[in-house]
């Protein structure tokens, strides 16, 4: 079990990698589980379950706060997903690719989700090989 400090920590470490190459102003956000699910149920970007097809990945989102984007983690939901910090990082990493990708969204239908989806795990890959792996199935 991973405590809230080092679920931070990992998601922390992970926008300062990401930090080094794009510029990005998110927030992180910490939920705890019945939070986090309201949310997760109002959220149009449940992405990885449409394209999988399977409830895997949602340890974490994307929302939109005003102005700026703020990534949602839930320590409860990352720690039925994973005892690795490292895969903490893969999650956190995928969403900020999404929050890079945001401008090249231009609609909110299935197949904008889709091909932004499919943007994110190319220059994810693309640029840190070994966490975008930790991500496939
Ligand atoms: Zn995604």
């Amino acid at each position: 079990m991973m405590n809230e400090k080092e679920v931070i920590k990992a998601a922390e470490q992970a926008y300062s990698m990401f930090s080094k190459k794009h510029k990005v102003d998110v927030f992180l956000e910490f939920l705890n589980e019945e939070e986090f699910f309201d949310l997760s149920s109002r959220s149009r970007i449940i992405h990885e379950e449409m394209k999988e097809g399977l409830p895997i990945k949602v340890g974490s989102l994307v929302v939109h706060s005003g102005r700026k984007e703020t990534i949602v983690l839930c320590k409860d939901v990352i720690n039925l997903l994973t005892k690795d910090p490292e895969f903490i990082k893969a999650l956190v990493l995928h969403e900020l690719f999404h929050v890079l990708d945001r401008s090249k969204v231009k609609g909110q239908d299935m197949l904008d989700f889709i091909a932004s989806e499919d943007r994110v795990h190319k220059d994810f890959k693309k640029e840190f090989p070994k966490y975008a792996e930790m991500l496939e199935i």
